[in-house]
């Protein structure tokens, strides 16, 4: 059977899982594949926990969306302390807060809820105190 794409890497978002290149230790995400982002070559994956802090690469803050969003919906790139680059919405944090280079942490809590099916993921709030 083939399984939809949410549902293959739902696990590896609600716990930021990441496959490590065993050739150079370049961490993909959020999926495995036959050849490496960074070395170029074929390689082997292996499961690899991501870190849970990073900081703001880049960030957009929308305010025109379909009915159902709320608005302004911040969202970031964000660079994981140990490397991989993760894409998320921030939230607990004004949009005049955000600045590239902001330390945030990841949050995991119900990503959305599809007719009484929670998703569980991430989400990034800054590092207060
Ligand atoms: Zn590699």
């Amino acid at each position: 059977m083939h399984t939809p794409p949410t549902w293959r890497i739902a696990r590896e978002n609600a716990r930021l899982i990441g496959y490590r290149c065993r050739r150079c230790g370049f961490i993909e995400f959020p999926e495995s594949r036959k050849t490496c982002k960074r070395c170029r070559a074929p390689s082997e994956f292996e499961e690899a926990q991501m870190g849970v802090r990073g900081r703001i690469v880049s960030f957009v803050v929308q305010h025109r969306l379909p009915e159902g969003f709320e608005t302004p919906l911040p969202l970031a790139v964000i660079d994981l302390e140990n490397g991989a680059r993760v894409y998320g919405q921030m939230i607990e944090c004004k949009s005049e807060e955000l600045e590239v280079g902001l330390e945030v942490e990841a949050d995991f809590r119900v990503f959305y809820d599809d007719a009484g099916l929670r998703v569980y993921s991430y989400k990034f709030h800054p590092v207060r105190g």
